[in-house]
């Protein structure tokens, strides 16, 4: 009886390493594993396009987190979070910054400290991250409304004052309103960038009405590298600012959150109350570091590759298009029309070159995908995936009837595509 209840015990873990193993792939030897606590010794890194959340932390990364500070965050009481905190601040125009874990912690916590009374409403992007993919955190946590706006002036690329204008609720009694009290911009959206002078245009517009400012600058590091400009000409413009730092820039985990001293300090303590307060957070904060100085300087290169990839697609996938402008990190393709099936490339290019893309929302039965780049993505990655389309493109050209595909969306402007983070 005790040694077959032993053996029950024993199974879920060789089932959950086993697990393990399954979806680490080829990354992780089996080797690696030795104890409960083992971490991969070896493995080594899958040209992933599905995201530039997924680059991975380096052993150099883990070196600068086991030499950093060990204080406590919730006491204010440790350096590197302290002095990354003073350094995005800086970096970006604004008196003081806040460190957090993701980048919809520190969006809901600008729209908390900034929307204190009901009723509010803010006016976004109808494709916004803040509107679409945050769990509807806005209305449970600020008990505030949103009215999308549609960029109808751009065709689509960027929302403009015109846009704005158009939904804006004034404050003049109507009980059926909720005021605008807060207008929230981001850029990159889709990966392509709302030029500084329409930022400064909106900026003005705020101030005019009154309303607050903010952005969802996720990808802003991306969209002033695209710009040539510098990040603060783009953040000054704003109240409150929340920037990615596992994106684009590569670290591990976090995201930071800039405003003047006021935001700051209510935001910290709406992060206590949201159950966000974290303690030794000393080594995450001093890989950021790391990567701004590191990994952001890289990203000119990795737009570059975007670029190329886009137009390589276009090139050898006959009849397929890119859907959005690819003009940092990301490429909008839709095979329609191409001969080319998503499900099919997908397995090929994984297969041969070790190249994902798409996710399990994505694939089925759709033509159109979205491809990101990031750092830890090679030219060699990008020329594979190059020439694994051009000969699925030569194979479909030799059997014209097999064209299975209608568009996901031909709408003239950008559609919605799919995408979660
Ligand atoms: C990724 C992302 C966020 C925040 O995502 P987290 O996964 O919570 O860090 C916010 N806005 C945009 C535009 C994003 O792409």
């Amino acid at each position: 009886m005790l040694s077959s209840r032993f053996k029950s015990a024993a199974s879920p873990w060789r089932a959950m390493a086993a697990e393990m193993i399954r979806r680490l792939g080829s990354r992780v030897s089996v080797s690696a594993f030795s104890t409960s606590y083992s971490r991969a010794t070896s493995y080594s890194i899958i040209a992933d396009f599905r995201s530039d959340t997924l680059t991975q932390p380096t052993d150099e990364m883990f070196t600068i987190m086991r030499n950093a500070s060990r204080g406590d965050d919730v006491y204010e009481e440790d350096d590197a979070v302290r002095a990354l905190e003073a350094h995005v601040a800086t970096l970006t125009g604004h008196e003081a910054g806040l460190f957090c874990a993701s980048g919809t912690m520190t969006n809901q916590l600008a729209f908390r400290a900034s929307l204190l009374t009901p009723p509010a409403s803010i006016l976004c992007d109808s494709r916004s991250h803040v509107y679409r993919y945050e769990a509807g955190g806005l209305a449970s946590h600020s008990n505030a409304t949103v009215y999308p706006v549609q960029a109808i002036t751009n065709r689509g690329h960027h929302l403009t004052v015109q846009d704005l204008e158009r939904e804006f609720v004034t404050d003049d009694g109507d009980v059926h309103m909720a005021p605008t009290r807060l207008i929230s911009l981001e850029n990159t959206l889709n990966g392509t960038v709302m030029p500084l002078q329409d930022v400064q245009a909106i900026r003005q517009f705020s101030q005019e009405r009154n309303v607050r400012l903010h952005l969802d600058g996720a990808r802003i590091w991306n969209a002033t590298v695209a710009q040539g400009c510098d990040l603060k000409d783009f953040t000054s413009q704003f109240d409150s600012v929340s920037l990615c730092v596992s994106k684009g820039i590569g670290a591990p985990i976090g995201s930071v959150l800039v405003g003047d001293k006021d935001l700051i300090k209510k935001s910290r303590h709406f992060r206590k109350m949201f159950g966000g307060g974290w303690r030794q957070a000393g080594g995450l904060a001093a890989v950021v570091h790391w990567c701004i100085d590191h990994v952001w300087p890289t990203m000119k290169k990795t737009h570059a590759l975007t670029k190329q990839l886009a137009e390589g697609l276009e090139r050898e996938a006959r009849g397929a298009k890119i859907y959005i402008p690819a003009e940092t990190n990301m490429v909008f393709l839709d095979l329609a029309g191409s001969g080319i099936r998503l499900g099919e490339l997908s397995s090929r290019l994984e297969l041969e070159k070790g190249i994902k893309i798409g996710n399990r929302y994505t694939l089925e039965n759709q033509t159109q995908v979205r491809l990101v780049l990031h750092w830890q993505i090679t030219k060699q990655a990008v020329d594979g995936f190059i020439e694994v389309v051009k000969d699925m493109a030569l194979k479909a050209a030799s059997r014209p009837n097999d064209v299975p595909h209608t568009a996901t969306s031909k709408s003239a402007v950008y559609g919605i595509p799919k995408r979660f983070s």
